[in-house]
């Protein structure tokens, strides 16, 4: 096993930054996840560490290793890729067989590997079937085990849940996650799906444009979003945005847009980053508060008009429109609200986030 290090990675395709000198380092047995938009750079970021690209400058490390120029072959890695190849005239046995045969692993020591990572997820009962004879995510659970039984340093996994039914991406994401976790091997997961990243991983790499915005636990990202940009792409449905104005008359700082004004505890810091501009206000749809039946002019509280109400199961998602400014608000379903009602909308301040306007910096 291994923690992986990387040291001011770099990686252009002619013009094209795909990775913009990435530092970043990977603890023993951790499961990492890099999440971020279509073309930001996610699996180049993964072949870099595999050994499948070369890098255009700096450094990468497996433990105290450079393997900077190590082939691929000799870095130790399994992978597993959306479009997996598993031998079509192999029973299952057989694929999970045939690398460690060419790793000259000794066959009892094979049967042993491939019985217990065959339990693990739930394919023992698979052996002797071939691969068309197996469901898409029984195929995947194969891919998966084949790769494991080579017991790699590092595993690596670029969207392999991806062409699954959501039932079934949810059930091998939880044996993927217990696999890992029982093996203790160092794993990188791509994938552009927020929901998969925050849910498997022990913290999370969010990239756009190369760039890393933010690398911490999901609880971090969540509750302290770098900047803007991970605020918006984290969470369903995204964190609403609205173009504030501050002001600190006196020991507190208000934000207001429209005729509304919102109360925030001045940082105790006494920075004066905050004081008297224009900024960008956040709040994640589940905190606004909505109410059908209390007035709107409380603390805090604006008058809101209701367009739609959205019905997900659980909840409710509510489009709502205060002073023409467009808001989303998760409720609870038993919430009873439906489109054209009046509503007054509550904005608890410790649940907004300010940001620069220009940079999209968090600010507070
Ligand atoms: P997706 O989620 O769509 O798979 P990604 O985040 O994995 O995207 P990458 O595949 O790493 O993104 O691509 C990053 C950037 O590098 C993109 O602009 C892409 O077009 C470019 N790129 C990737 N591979 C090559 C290549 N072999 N030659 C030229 N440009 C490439």
């Amino acid at each position: 096993m291994a923690s992986i290090t990387l040291d001011t990675v770099r990686k252009q395709f002619g013009d094209v930054v795909a990775v913009e000198d990435v530092d970043l380092e990977i603890e023993d047995g951790e499961f990492i996840s890099i999440v971020g938009p279509s073309g930001c750079g996610k699996t180049t970021t993964l072949r870099l560490v595999a050994g499948l690209e070369q890098l255009t400058s700096g450094r990468i490390f497996f433990g105290d290793t450079d393997v900077s120029n190590t082939p691929a072959k000799k870095r130790g890695i399994g992978m597993v890729f959306q479009n997996l190849a598993l031998y079509p005239h192999m029973s299952v046995r057989e694929n999970m067989e045939f690398g460690l045969s060419v790793a000259d692993v000794p066959q009892e020591e094979q049967d042993e590997r491939i019985v217990k990572i065959a339990e693990m997820l739930d394919i023992a009962e698979l052996l002797d079937r071939e691969p068309s004879e197996l469901s898409g995510g029984q195929q995947q659970r194969v891919a998966i085990g084949r790769t494991m039984v080579l017991e790699p340093n590092v595993f690596l996994l670029d969207e392999p849940l991806a062409s699954l039914d959501a039932k079934l991406r949810v059930e091998i994401r939880e044996e993927l996650q217990e696999l890992q976790k029982e093996i203790g091997v160092t794993t990188i997961y791509v994938t552009h799906d927020q929901e998969q990243a925050m849910t498997m991983s022990d913290r999370v790499i969010v990239i756009n444009d190369g760039e890393v915005q933010q690398f911490a636990t999901p609880e971090e990202i969540y509750n302290e979003p770098a900047n803007r940009f991970v605020s918006h792409f984290i969470g369903t449905p995204s964190m609403n945005f609205v173009d504030a104005q501050l002001s600190a008359p006196s020991e507190s700082l208000t934000a207001d847009f429209g005729s509304v004004q919102i109360d925030l505890e001045r940082p105790a810091d006494g920075s004066t980053e905050l004081l008297d501009r224009d900024a960008t206000l956040g709040i994640r749809p589940e905190h606004l508060e909505l109410s059908t039946t209390e007035e709107s002019t409380g603390t805090n509280t604006a008058a809101a008009q209701v367009r739609i109400v959205e019905h997900t199961g659980a909840n409710k998602i509510v489009h709502l429109s205060i002073d023409d400014r467009d808001f989303t608000a998760l409720v609870p379903e038993s919430t009873d609200v439906q489109s054209g009602d009046e509503a007054a909308i509550r904005f608890p301040p410790e649940n907004v986030y300010l940001y620069d306007s220009e940079s999209g910096d968090r600010l507070y």
